[in-house]
């Protein structure tokens, strides 16, 4: 008999992330920092190479008692203003109409993982898209769920046929269907789907709850940073035409939209037609909690609602910087990959631009290659991960140029 659950999956984690950050870490000490390329890190990083820490944010922060923040949560579903604001914040201008519960979570993390422990049964099925943020599969492993991926793309655009085939035929078999959908500012790619993408997704799952339930996992870790913010949550009207039998989680994250990646803050949104169902899962989802992490951060939701009820003015020009200057990097390295003929996933906005290299082989080798030319970034399944959110400007110039020489060296 094991000392370990029989089913649990007890293999060491292997965190592409951390293991190359800490290369990187090595060759600073060896080269020098200005010799590196650090392009691991999906935290906003400045231009002076810091991490970008919004003056709005933790100004508002130093003002909150020490008490205050010294407390528990006024519940484990998280304090009442908080999941108010969040409500406001996550609709934003649209009309989402839907009835709906806020369950405060340790980061947007801990809002997937809640859809991860409690709508699947031991080894069923759930759906991610080929190309995802790792800690999914993470997830997955440890709740015993099986894994199908739906080809992201197709021709540079929402592979909507393979998401409709592999979604059909997971309710074929287990009569249930549970998607992530990481959108907008998609994590690895940079890409965010176009409002008829969207509209076809919620058509098939329209079509599908007919059969069984369908649960929506819509991962917006990245909307804030959006190009264009004020359209960033139109898609979130189609939510509003689900039919009875779908259930959407929205998982919010306080990480990335006020740059506060250690304060473990998010939410789960749950919204579904029938007050029930919504009142179900969000008892589900409290539960949960309280024998998990049990509450949250209390001074951090205590800032949330102080930043976005008085501040918010500010606190937007502060972060619009640095949209504007994600907007720069990604410009430089797209232009220059174009130039060279270096192949990318299509990006569109957000932290992350990712390399094409179907080949896993060759992918290996290849970021072996660039590590050994002291630039660190992450190996995924079917690329390179660019973190352009924490490369400044003067090490993005010419970074495309030199990865695409590396590549052909590699070929030789
Ligand atoms: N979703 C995606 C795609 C991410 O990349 C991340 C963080 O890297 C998260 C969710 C959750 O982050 P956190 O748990 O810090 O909110």
């Amino acid at each position: 008999m094991k000392f370990i659950k029989q089913t649990i999956d007890d293999t060491p984690m292997k965190d592409n992330v951390f293991a190359v950050a800490k290369l990187a870490k090595a060759a600073v000490e060896k080269v020098g920092a200005e010799n590196i390329v650090n392009a691991t890190i999906g935290s906003l990083y400045t231009e002076a190479g810091v991490i970008a820490a919004f003056d709005t944010v933790y100004n508002a922060y130093d003002k909150i008692s020490k008490e205050d923040k010294a407390q528990y949560s006024q519940s484990i579903t998280g304090n009442q203003d908080y999941k108010e604001t969040v409500y406001k914040w996550i609709k934003g201008d649209t009309k989402l109409a839907l009835p709906y519960q806020v369950i405060a979570t340790p980061g947007g993390s801990g809002a997937i993982a809640l859809t991860m422990m409690n709508f699947l049964d031991s080894h069923m099925k759930v759906l991610l898209p080929d190309l995802a943020w790792s800690s999914y599969k993470t997830m997955a492993k440890n709740n015993n769920l099986e894994i199908v991926n739906y080809k992201m793309f197709k021709d540079n655009h929402f592979d909507i046929d393979s998401f409709v085939l592999e979604s059909t035929e997971i309710m074929k078999q287990q009569g249930k269907l549970m998607v992530i959908i990481n959108d907008p500012s998609h994590n690895p790619s940079g890409y965010s789907m176009s409002i008829d993408e969207w509209q076809k997704v919620i058509t098939q799952l329209n079509l599908l709850s007919k059969t069984g339930p369908c649960i929506l996992v819509n991962d917006i870790a990245y909307i804030d940073y959006c190009l264009d913010l004020k359209h960033s949550r139109d898609y979130l009207n189609l939510f509003n035409t689900i039919s009875d039998n779908v259930a959407i989680i929205v998982a919010f994250s306080c990480s990335k939209t006020l740059t506060s990646y250690g304060m473990r803050l998010g939410a789960a949104l749950v919204m579904a037609q029938n007050e029930s169902l919504v009142d179900q899962i969000k008892n589900i989802f409290e539960n949960c909690a309280r024998s998990t992490w049990s509450n949250v951060n209390n001074g951090w939701m205590d800032n949330f609602v102080e930043v976005m009820t008085n501040d918010q003015t500010a606190f937007l020009a502060e972060k619009q910087h640095y949209i504007d200057l994600l907007k720069q990097r990604s410009e430089l390295f797209l232009s220059e990959a174009k130039k060279v003929n270096l192949p990318v996933f299509p990006y569109k906005e957000g932290f992350f631009i990712t390399v094409k290299i179907d080949n896993d082989k060759v992918c290996s080798a290849y970021h072996q290659a660039l590590i050994d030319n002291n630039i660190f970034a992450v190996k995924l399944n079917q690329g390179i991960r660019i973190a352009i959110c924490s490369v400044p400007l003067i090490k993005v110039q010419g970074l495309a140029i030199r990865m695409k020489k590396i590549y052909d060296d590699l070929e030789k």
